[in-house]
């Protein structure tokens, strides 16, 4: 028998889905599944020939081009029709912020993963200011301060960033309650800061531990990820960022304030992807991650901030400490070890992953329990059982696609939003049946702990939580 999946809702118009790669092939199915819409005006723009395939087998309508700023007016006005259908944005290289404001612009609802830039933004400067996540998210903040309300266009909900802000907050419930707490749920955002204050979490890293592997081992000279390669240099090269906290007692050497926007986060001199710090997930206990820059260090920060500007009362350090996939690792140490990116990109697909999971949550650090994992645990073999054409790190990046076009539904004019401020409770209950298990985990780990003594290390033993002591020497 088939099994039943929900429809939360019928799409009149074209929906349109930008870029077709690994998150896209994966969204596609959960739009068939759980949306009642007609597949004929279902219009994928995709102008990489290896996905034409999929697309024609699968007798999914597609326009074989790239989007330019010369070109996507054009383009997106000729498919989608004014206050009807979806625009789904899952591509690289094209700008969100130009595409969002298009598609409000003829009140069509939007959603993306990311604030992507136009092509040659990446590596086209030399002004590592402006090539930070900060300055992508606070375009897009702008536009909602001076376009307040209006079509709903949900920018950044994939798993992080997106999922992994529901998790902070169901994270923040759990641990009120373990305390024996009786708050009641936070109806706002004020309201929400003040539990996170008032429950003395000091920051929390976006922890992240990817096990899947595949048999054979990586060839030489290709970048081998879970998810797009391309986005993954992109955001490697950009420089380490990080919500910074009002806890911290040290500021790093290389480290840049912002003087513009809500001030949030501050960005290091160097690399995410060659930045290291320690962390904590379930699976391994403590780890090395990567500190790769990401929008929800910024939103998460700024969320949670109580007060504003440079000198808030509270506010919580954030940024994500990301161990991908094994063979992730060796490519990037082979990339910056050798100074230019592999020619062969290959993500891993799910029928070639032997082994692994994703585990992907949130570890809020620094209260009376010391510290909170809260996160999915889905490995790729339960992937396999849950939904088509996809792996463990994809659909827990689709799943949240899904629940963020539930909700922009259910939200028509909500404006622009960031997964922070949409219904965490609403959208966590759309994705879980795709999340695998989803636990909480406590840990008495803090980075002053398990540290090599023979080369003694700069720590700062008053306060364990300190960035100073996250920061891998
Ligand atoms: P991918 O590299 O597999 O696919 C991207 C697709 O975009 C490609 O098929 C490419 O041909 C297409 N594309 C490139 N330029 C285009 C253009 N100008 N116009 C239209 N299409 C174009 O990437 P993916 O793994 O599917 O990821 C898609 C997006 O989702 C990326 O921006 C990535 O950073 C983001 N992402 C977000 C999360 C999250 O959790 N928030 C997780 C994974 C991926």
């Amino acid at each position: 028998m088939a099994e039943a999946h929900p429809i939360y809702a019928r799409i009149d118009g074209p929906i349109i889905m930008i870029g077709f790669g690994s998150i896209g092939k994966g969204t596609w199915p959960l739009i068939e599944r759980h949306f009642d819409y007609d597949r004929t005006r279902f219009t994928v723009i995709e102008p990489d020939a290896r996905q034409h395939g999929f697309l024609r087998d699968n007798g999914l309508a597609f326009i074989d081009t790239a989007l330019t700023p010369e070109n996507y007016r054009e383009v997106l006005g000729g498919l989608l029709e004014p206050g009807k259908g979806f625009c789904v944005n899952l591509s690289v290289d094209t700008s969100s912020l130009d595409l969002m404001k298009f598609c409000r612009e003829i009140d069509v609802p939007y959603i993306d993963t990311v604030v992507e830039p136009w092509a040659g933004y990446y590596f086209g400067t030399t002004d590592n200011a402006a090539r930070t996540n900060y300055a992508l998210r606070q375009a897009v903040r702008d536009e909602k301060a001076a376009n307040p309300g209006g079509t709903t266009a949900v920018s950044c909900c994939g798993a992080n960033p997106g999922m992994v802000s529901w998790f902070v907050k169901e994270g923040l419930l759990t641990l009120a309650q373990d305390l024996g707490r009786d708050d009641p749920v936070p109806q706002n955002r004020a309201d929400w800061a003040r539990l996170m204050q008032s429950l003395g979490v000091k920051g929390i890293h976006i922890a992240e531990r990817d096990t899947q592997a595949r048999r054979t081992p990586r060839p030489r000279n290709v970048f081998v990820n879970t998810w797009s390669v391309e986005g993954f240099i992109s955001e490697g090269f950009q420089p380490a960022e990080l919500g910074w906290g009002t806890h911290e007692p040290w500021f790093p050497e290389n480290g840049h304030r912002q003087e513009t926007g809500c001030k949030s986060a501050i960005w290091l001199d160097r690399p995410g992807a060659i930045t290291r710090v320690h962390t904590w997930c379930p699976t391994p206990g403590p780890q090395f991650g990567f500190l790769v820059t990401h929008n929800e260090a910024v939103s998460i920060s700024d969320y949670f901030t109580v007060g504003e500007g440079h000198e808030p009362e509270y506010r919580p350090t954030c940024h994500y400490a990301y161990h991908p996939c094994d063979d992730a690792v060796l490519s990037l140490h082979e990339m910056f070890g050798g100074g230019v990116t592999q020619s062969e990109h290959h993500i891993l697909g799910e029928d070639e992953i032997v082994e692994g999971i994703d585990e992907l949550g949130v570890l809020l650090y620094g209260h009376e329990k010391n510290a909170l994992w809260f996160g999915s645990r889905l490995s790729n073999a339960e992937t396999r059982t849950l939904a088509p054409y996809q792996n463990a790190t994809g659909l827990q990046v689709t799943s949240a696609v899904l629940a963020g076009m539930v909700w922009a539904l259910e939200n028509p004019g909500a404006g622009i939003v960031e997964a922070d401020e949409m219904d965490h409770a609403r959208c966590l209950e759309v994705q879980r049946p795709y999340l695998g298990p989803v636990e909480a985990h406590y840990t008495d780990w803090t980075p002053i702990q398990d540290r090599w003594e023979l080369f003694p290390e700069d720590i700062d033993p008053s306060e364990p939580w300190a960035f100073r002591n996250v920061l891998a020497s």
